[in-house]
């Protein structure tokens, strides 16, 4: 299919406009509709291949079940390690689709092996599309006015054109994209100044910087009405600030990931996140692998497609932590989670060699601007922060990426800095954690819609 046609935008507009009704359905209701899909999926997987054949075949008959929680609890958890050692054997390759057909999208590995999820284009651009449309919707953001989009990896742009699926929205009004590693957060603020935007679009790492420069200087930028940070999720102190400077009352937080796109959207009314029931199931677990019901506690993320038939992931555990968020009647009745999501490492020990799990969230050094990228793989004696940065980093930065480290990771003497360039050492002593094919920096898929 052509993805600029008309018809293809007409099958998005209708796309959107389901899922919209589809958050609002009873919960009940609602979950039968998304049995029924996980059971198509199931059967399609298990009749094409072999591979999902066994590796399903501890299900009794797939048809047969009547609940979800019962469906989901029968099924095997699946890690990202596992996914990227059988991602052949995974995949089900579309009845005479050519490569060009497919899009692949690669997660950055930060804590285990890069996933690549090889995914069917049209299908995994309808939904995508479709989400992003929502969640203009929710908000309702009108297309005409003024947007700056703030990026790292695009060069700067006037009155740049917006791509689908915003212009099947209507005739956008001045956008503008600014890199963010070519300004200093006074630039930026001083071009908003001029232009003053409506919306603002950007990551949580640079939104920060402009908090702190807006808290010294005040610059005069009337006519902010929404931020939206995506790529990971705005700390509530960084929040409030950007609320009371920018005088802005709607932050939108999106949660997403490389192998599935959008997980969820911030609620147009309060502050808690909807998980996008339409396209994917949400779960959280305890270390039993029991589903987490109370709200506030805190269990892993799993995560099932629901639209993925190329590269199936069912109960895919992403390696993130999250909590429900508290019931509030605000009318969606897709599942509510608490904007504090975390990223869960489970891999570190503590000196009695239990597993003690930390978290990246909000550390210093994700506000360095001039770096890009970085992995970290913990041999036996060493860390080894292996990065990409442009010109590189500076003694101070390393000491400050030291100092956040050594308080997150014990039983760490040492830590090493390698930027992604130099060969990757082969180390002497036992390995506890290395990952063989650092990537090549590559663009969050969160900024695609730009384009
Ligand atoms: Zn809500």
């Amino acid at each position: 299919m052509d993805l600029s046609s008309d018809l293809f935008k007409s099958d998005i507009l209708r796309m959107r406009d389901l899922f919209l009704k589809t958050s609002t359905l009873p919960h009940a209701v609602s979950e039968d509709l998304i049995l029924a899909e996980f059971q198509k999926l199931l059967l399609y997987a298990t009749s094409k291949s072999p591979w999902w054949k066994n590796y399903l075949k501890d299900l009794s008959d797939i048809g047969s079940y009547t609940s979800l929680p019962k469906i989901l609890s029968d099924l095997p958890i699946m890690n990202p390690e596992f996914f990227a050692e059988n991602s052949q054997s995974i995949f089900i390759p579309v009845p005479d689709a050519r490569d060009a057909e497919y899009v692949t999208h690669t997660t950055r590995g930060l804590f285990h092996p890069p996933v690549s999820v090889k995914k069917y284009l049209t299908m995994a651009k309808m939904i995508y599309d479709a989400q992003t449309l929502v969640e203009w919707q929710w908000h309702e953001r009108d297309i005409k006015k003024v947007i700056v989009y703030i990026r790292h990896g695009y060069p700067d742009q006037d009155l740049m054109e917006v791509g689908p699926p915003l212009t099947y929205l209507g005739t956008s009004g001045p956008a503008y994209l600014r890199n963010s590693r070519q300004h200093s957060p006074a630039e930026l603020l001083d071009f908003m100044e001029d232009v003053q935007p409506a919306y603002l679009s950007l990551d949580p790492a640079t939104l920060r910087e402009l908090v702190v420069e807006q808290a010294r200087v005040g610059y005069e930028i009337e006519s902010l009405e929404q931020i939206f940070v995506t790529g990971a999720q705005l700390d509530d102190n960084s929040r409030l600030l950007a609320e009371s400077l920018f005088g802005v009352n709607v932050i939108i937080n999106r949660y997403e990931a490389q192998e599935f796109g959008h997980l969820a959207t911030t609620c147009p009314g309060q502050q808690h996140l909807h998980t996008i029931a339409s396209s994917i199931i949400f779960e959280i677990l305890d270390d039993q692998d029991r589903p987490v019901l109370a709200p506030g506690q805190l269990g892993r993320v799993v995560v099932t497609d629901l639209h993925n038939y190329t590269s199936p992931l069912i109960r895919y555990e992403i390696g993130d932590v999250a909590r429900w968020a508290l019931p509030t009647g605000c009318g969606i009745t897709w599942p509510a989670v608490s904007s504090q999501i975390e990223r869960d490492d489970g891999w570190s020990q503590t000196e009695n060699g239990e597993a003690s799990g930390f978290s990246l969230f909000n550390v210093d050094f994700h506000n360095f601007r001039n770096l890009s990228d970085y992995q970290i793989i913990k041999f036996s004696d060493v860390l080894l922060f292996y990065y990409s940065a442009w010109p590189g980093l500076s003694s101070t930065q390393k000491n400050v990426i030291r100092e956040n480290l050594k308080g997150l990771v014990s039983n760490v003497d040492e830590i090493s800095f390698q930027p992604f360039s130099v060969a990757k050492p082969v180390p002497t002593g036992a390995r506890l954690q290395v990952y063989q094919s650092p990537l090549p920096y590559r663009e969050d898929w969160s900024q695609q819609e730009l384009f």
